[in-house]
């Protein structure tokens, strides 16, 4: 049972999957596909819409983001789907299997999520840079009609996400990122709401586009590792963590993230930048354990950036075309 919702359209067309809650403690997702299937108009439609607000429901339903089997769903997918054990594994390893079936099944695909809990992150699309040409024109097409202020081109080589299973089916694939913490911002739902009304526009399968973005900066990185959100700036230990800089906010090196005070005795840990860039990632929540992830800065090379300016530093979780 993943609670999917098919909606099928007046015309035929491709099949646009949505998948929300990969992680169950990102709640802005979830209530922006209840949202899309009420606004979404089947006479206006070409193709289909299948909505699986939930993905993983045991993780939902525990607050947690990852599985009770201590696995997280989003590094969990099959990588070759056709050789996978995972329909014996796991409560994880097992909708991983069912989910990879339907992302293998669909023609396009997003997938929404926030920093959860204990992150907040830089409004954001993201794709995989893959080999093929077609493929990767569509995901562009996709994340910059999303109308987010960030787009992201990661390494191919991520493995066990949607999107690795999308790439190995050759099906175009993005994912989107917007704040975090356990509310549900109306402004984000609204900004999913609308991001992805605009993709099915710009795929030709619904009438009107609603918004359009103001300025959108685009980041291409074929190297490996890139696109892991939580791999910069561990907790050297634990404690209590304190951010210094706003989300969007250009980092120069050297410039203090944050602080973490653990006993009265010793001094405070200061966490500084190692390299310049846009802050991406802010953990939010304040008790840290060593090796949790603090920050993200992500590089901005102008040359691989286009299509406008920077983002602005204020009010970074505003809904897109009301940056000022
Ligand atoms: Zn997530």
């Amino acid at each position: 049972m993943d609670r999917s919702l098919r909606i099928t359209g007046k015309r035929p067309g491709p099949e646009l999957l949505v998948l929300g809650g990969v992680h169950g403690d990102e709640y802005e997702p979830i209530q922006a596909i209840r949202q899309l299937a009420d606004r979404v108009d089947p006479a206006k439609l070409s193709g289909q819409l299948l909505l699986i607000p939930i993905a993983n429901g045991p993780a939902f339903e525990s607050h947690q983001r990852g599985g009770p089997d201590g696995l997280d769903l989003a590094r969990t997918f099959p990588c070759s789907h056709a050789a996978s054990q995972h329909a014996r594994g796991t409560v994880t390893q097992r909708i991983a299997e069912r989910l990879a079936t339907r992302i293998a099944a669909c023609d396009f695909l997003i997938d929404l999520h926030t920093g959860g809990r204990a992150m907040t992150i830089w409004p954001l699309t993201g794709y995989m840079l893959c080999k093929s040409p077609d493929v990767l024109d569509t995901q562009r097409r996709m994340a910059r009609a999303f109308g987010l202020p960030l787009i992201w081109g990661t390494s191919p080589q991520l493995e066990g996400r949607s999107l690795s299973v999308a790439r190995d089916a050759g099906k175009p694939a993005i994912y989107a990122e917007w704040g975090g913490g356990s509310g549900c911002d109306p402004a984000g739902v609204t900004a999913y709401v609308e991001g992805c009304l605009n993709v099915m526009s710009e795929l030709n399968m619904y009438a009107a586009r609603t918004l359009v973005a103001t300025s959108q900066t685009m980041v291409e990185d074929p190297r490996d590792g890139s696109g892991h959100l939580q791999s910069n700036y561990p907790a050297p230990h634990a404690g209590f963590y304190q951010p210094a800089q706003p989300l969007g906010q250009i980092i120069q090196p050297g410039a203090l993230l944050g602080t973490i005070w653990f006993n009265w005795d010793e001094p405070v840990t200061e966490v500084r930048a190692t390299g310049g860039g846009l802050l991406i990632l802010n953990r939010t929540l304040p008790a840290v354990r060593a090796g949790d992830a603090l920050a993200t800065i992500l590089e901005i090379d102008q040359a691989s950036s286009s299509s406008g300016d920077a983002p602005t530093p204020a009010d970074p979780l505003s809904p897109p075309g009301t940056q000022s």
